[in-house]
């Protein structure tokens, strides 16, 4: 036993298709202590929202497979309880909010019946218990004229307060652990502040950890105390919001970092985004993924690198065996650059030169 409250060893989960498996989450390790609130970022595709279905053991079935692994959560493997007990954890240990809550939501019943059944499932409260509890839900997560609202159906909300009304559900259980996956990418940039803001508030109110699904950096900072960044499949880099900020030690999470708008940049800076695409999850390479978009890879980053604390840092761990904050490293990073920027103007004259022999 340890003190976390959700324990993800070595998880990998697969889809089947009929061109092979999708390696969609392939070997995840972390880790959440209670009342912790930690954020999963990285680019679309990367395994982000697979990682979240696994845990409430909603992965699309027959084609996903859990391959291998355990996701221990309040002392039990959850990939080894039944059906009918995860039942219990859903909605009732664990709360999870999806990015369209318009999706989630039953538009034929009102909002207040949907926050009271999972109390009268989950909690076993009577009918007026139940109402009472729902319309205290409603003003925890803002929502004004609670006794006229709470017989409103979804439609008659706007997209914000549809997700405050998630959140209510979400949290109506006292759930131990909340799971929010991109809960604000639909909502416009100052409603989604103040979801945001409602979450975080929320779960340290009531102590229940959090995990932040997000592909945008920019929100992380002052909602979470840790970020884990995944690609293609795996978990990266692992730090504190603030270290990771502050040194981030995986050449992936540097250049998500560089395409977070500041606002104290110039407003026409081009934003810098990392150059290529992730592999394809159906043939995944041996070693390392960022391979192919790493200026810093060596031919021993064709052997993927474990997941390991940094010497004398046990809250930050990586996945990459070259020290970025190495002077020689990053001298032979900038020549790599350097060496494509050539090449990639050479290759343009050259298409340039095509194009001007083709007017003649
Ligand atoms: P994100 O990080 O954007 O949330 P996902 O976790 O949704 O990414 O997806 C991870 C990978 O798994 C992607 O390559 C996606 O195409 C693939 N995937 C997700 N669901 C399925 C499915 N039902 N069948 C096949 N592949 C899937
Ligand atoms: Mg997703």
């Amino acid at each position: 036993m340890n003190d976390y409250l959700l324990d993800v060893q070595d998880l990998k989960t697969y889809f089947k298709t009929k061109a092979g498996y999708v390696h969609a989450v392939d070997g995840v390790n972390f880790a959440i202590k209670p009342g912790e609130k930690v954020a999963i970022v990285g680019e679309s595709g990367c395994g982000k929202s697979v990682t979240a279905l696994s845990i409430m053991k909603l992965v699309e079935q027959p084609s996903g497979e859990y391959m291998s692994g355990s996701i221990f959560f309040d002392g039990q493997d959850l990939l080894d309880t039944p059906e009918s007990a995860m039942r219990k954890v859903r909605g009732g240990k664990i709360g999870m909010i999806f990015q369209d809550p318009m999706t989630s939501l039953n538009p034929t019943m009102t909002v207040g019946k949907q926050i009271e059944e999972g109390l009268r499932i989950h909690l076993k409260l009577s009918e007026d218990q139940a109402r009472k509890r729902a319309m205290t839900l409603l003003e925890q997560v803002g929502i004004s004229a609670v006794s006229e609202r709470i017989n409103s159906y979804p439609h008659q909300f706007s997209g914000g307060m549809r997700q405050r009304v998630m959140i209510a559900i979400a949290l109506a259980c006292n759930p131990k652990l909340l799971i929010a996956d991109e809960p604000t990418t639909a909502l416009d940039v100052t409603v989604q502040a103040q979801i945001l803001e409602l979450i975080s508030g929320i779960c340290e109110d009531f102590g229940t950890s959090l995990i932040l699904i997000t592909h945008d950096l920019g929100v992380v900072a002052g909602t979470t105390n840790r970020v884990i960044v995944m690609y293609a499949g795996k978990v990266v880099e692992d730090a504190t919001t603030e270290e990771l900020f502050a040194n981030p030690r995986h050449p992936y999470t540097r250049g998500l970092l560089s395409s977070v708008p500041r606002l104290d940049e110039v407003r026409h800076a081009e934003l810098r985004t990392i150059e290529g695409t992730p592999p394809d999850l159906l043939n995944p390479p041996k070693g390392c993924p960022f391979v192919p978009r790493c200026y810093f890879a060596r031919a021993i980053c064709n052997t993927m690198p474990p997941l390991e604390a940094l010497p004398k840092m046990a809250t930050h761990r990586k996945a990459c065996w070259p020290d970025i904050t190495d002077q020689k490293e990053q001298a032979y990073a900038e020549r790599r650059r350097q060496a494509r920027v050539e090449a990639q103007k050479t290759a343009s004259e050259e298409a340039a030169q095509k194009a001007a022999q083709k007017a003649l």
